[in-house]
């Protein structure tokens, strides 16, 4: 496995497996790896013949400067778990590399970022299409993988994908889970033992949520939701939106004739933390 911090090193690495015909799969992640990182890399080498995965935090997609100065950076542990797991070459550029000036592109993603974490992190979805463009520029993947764990995300980027004609096809992988039901993250390793202990209710909510939704309407879906989510005193929701999976818009009735996902953000103190699932 091969590890590098610039664009051109990364140049001269790929062209050697694109002339044997490979396909190169890549794996963007903010680092701070997990199981959750590690099924994408897994998928990708399955599916691909070289696999990439780049560990950059990107400052233009944190709306909250304490959020990007606290979150996790252990470049040294993920190099280890991503050579034991088979990765081709880890890209881990600086800021100056992916930013040498910096990024004013203004996307225009219409109603699929006005809802839900486009809402409420002004900037995120901007700052995400920013550093994906850049990056699948550096990389040039046949094939990209991104996690249902950020739902909207996924969305984002293929429709990025579609603006901007890349030749890239994006792949979406289920959420990975602990044992106790919390989808794995990042940000998890930043919640107290006492969060850490309430946060498998967001999980449990979701999926009572599930069991309830052929016999209530969205309104008392919605209120159970809330109930249960803030009578925990290291929790608070900060949303929870039944969705169409598709157009990501809120639906108005349990009853409404499309595929739903429900959403959800719960803050455990400072830490924010994103689940979603399947409805119907
Ligand atoms: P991040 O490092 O948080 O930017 O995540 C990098 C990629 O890993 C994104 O496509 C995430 O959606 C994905 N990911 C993060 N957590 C999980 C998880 N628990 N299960 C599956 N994919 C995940």
């Amino acid at each position: 496995m091969k590890v590098v911090k610039t664009i051109k090193e990364l140049r001269q690495l790929l062209p050697e497996g694109k002339s044997k015909g490979k396909t190169v799969g890549f794996v963007p992640t903010m680092g701070a790896l997990h199981r959750g990182h590690l099924s994408l890399v897994q998928r990708c080498k399955k599916e691909c013949g070289a696999t990439v995965v780049s560990v950059f935090v990107n400052p233009t997609q944190f709306n909250d400067k304490a959020d990007l100065e606290r979150y996790p950076r252990t470049l040294e542990a993920d190099v280890q778990l991503l050579q034991a797991a088979g990765c081709d070459v880890v890209f881990a550029p600086d800021e100056r590399e992916i930013y040498p000036s910096p990024d004013t592109r203004v996307f225009d993603f219409g109603l699929l970022e006005k809802v839900m974490e486009g809402e409420r992190r002004p900037g995120h979805f901007n700052g995400v299409a920013q550093v994906v463009s850049r990056l699948f520029d550096a990389v040039k993947p046949d094939c990209a993988y991104f996690g249902e764990k950020d739902f909207q995300q996924v969305a984002i980027v293929r429709e990025m994908v579609r603006q901007l004609e890349l030749p890239v096809e994006i792949v979406r992988c289920p959420i990975v889970r602990e044992p106790d039901g919390l989808a794995m993250s990042s940000r998890n390793a930043l919640l107290t033992p006492e969060k850490r202990a309430a946060a498998p209710l967001i999980a449990k909510t979701l999926f009572a949520a599930v069991d309830k939704v052929c016999s209530v309407d969205l309104p008392t879906l919605k209120q159970f939701v809330a109930d249960a989510i803030n009578a925990s005193e290291h929790l608070r929701l900060d949303y929870f939106e039944v969705v169409c999976a598709r157009t990501l818009q809120p639906v108005a009735s349990l009853n409404d004739d499309c595929s739903k996902q429900a959403c959800i953000a719960v803050y455990a103190g400072e830490i924010r933390l994103i689940d979603n699932v399947r409805l119907t």
